[in-house]
């Protein structure tokens, strides 16, 4: 269900489903009335879920990337990242890890054996523009990004730029990911770039956005033109911030792909079954590689 706010911002419902072996997620994007907010095309949120378990935690085994980066944002809990190019990285609340696939690399995502009984955060995709989406892949992890606070609203820049900073992490169009951490009850602001649109949801607690309730489970679109975010709480929320500019490259987003065509579609998914080198080898994951859906060749690029 869609509301139209005026002024173009519209509200959506987010869609449930699982990943891995249990783990309950509220997928904000691609949604079917809307694909992409600036180069996000991918927006899952996970928990809060008490893991008593390593493996009713995430606990998702080799899979490829092409075209795209993942984004990997906690509040609470630890998901180890393993990858192809021997990258192995515990990210921990407050911390970045992000992976370029470019033209092919493969990952595991897992809840370590030592882990807090609580487990909370988001994955996002970027689209790699077509000019970077063949690069060399690559991963970064960022313990110490920009923070700052506009009046009670403790902001992290988890990509991009925004307010005259910008993140250590690499992308490669113009974009911005944040935390907004709302540390009290009040009528706040935050600046948007108004070349931006924006997509917001929230996480923890209860906000009224742009003059509208924002529960969780809801993606709220602010197409480009708006520089301030007014945010109301009547406690403290934390919300997800995304923007950048349109994308305007047609894109195929399909399983863990991103690309301009089916055929190019079909190939790496060919080559994934194949275990073609292109997309190397994880290590040290208890499990197996995952194997891609059927192919349906309906899908149309949007
Ligand atoms: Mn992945």
């Amino acid at each position: 269900m869609t509301q139209d706010l005026g002024q173009s911002i519209s509200l959506y419902d987010t869609r449930e489903g699982v990943v891995g072996a249990g783990l309950v997620i509220r997928r904000a994007l691609p949604l079917r009335e809307r694909r992409t907010i600036g180069p996000w095309c991918f927006l899952d949120h996970f928990g809060p879920a008490t893991i008593p378990d390593p493996r009713e935690g995430m606990w998702v085994g080799p899979h490829p990337h092409i075209g795209l980066q993942t984004v990997t944002w906690l509040t609470d809990g630890e998901v180890l990242h393993r990858d192809s190019l021997g990258s192995e990285q515990i990210i921990r609340p407050g911390q970045l890890n992000i992976m370029t696939s470019g033209s092919g690399i493969s990952h595991t995502e897992e809840t370590p054996p030592e882990h807090s009984s609580l487990l909370h955060g988001v994955q996002l995709w970027v689209a790699l523009p077509e000019a970077d989406s063949a690069r060399e892949p690559g991963f970064e992890h960022h313990a110490d990004l920009p923070r700052w606070r506009s009046g009670d609203v403790h902001i992290t820049l988890i990509t991009g730029q925004a307010a005259g900073e910008r993140s250590p992490a690499r992308v490669y169009s113009p974009m911005v990911g944040m935390e907004l951490l709302v540390g009290r009850a009040g009528a706040h602001r935050v600046a948007l770039d108004p070349r931006f649109e924006h997509g917001v949801i929230a996480m923890e607690g209860e906000a009224v956005v742009a003059g509208q309730a924002l529960p969780i489970g809801k993606l709220m679109y602010l197409p480009p033109g708006h520089d301030q975010l007014p945010i109301e709480t009547s406690s403290t929320a934390r919300l997800i911030l995304i923007g950048g500019e349109p994308f305007r490259e047609q894109i195929m987003l399909w399983w863990n792909f991103v690309g301009r065509s089916a055929e190019e579609i079909m190939k790496a998914r060919e080559q994934w079954l194949k275990a073609d080198p292109r997309f190397g080898a994880v290590h040290g994951f208890d499990g197996d590689p995952l194997p891609p859906p059927e192919w349906v060749p309906l899908v149309a690029p949007r």
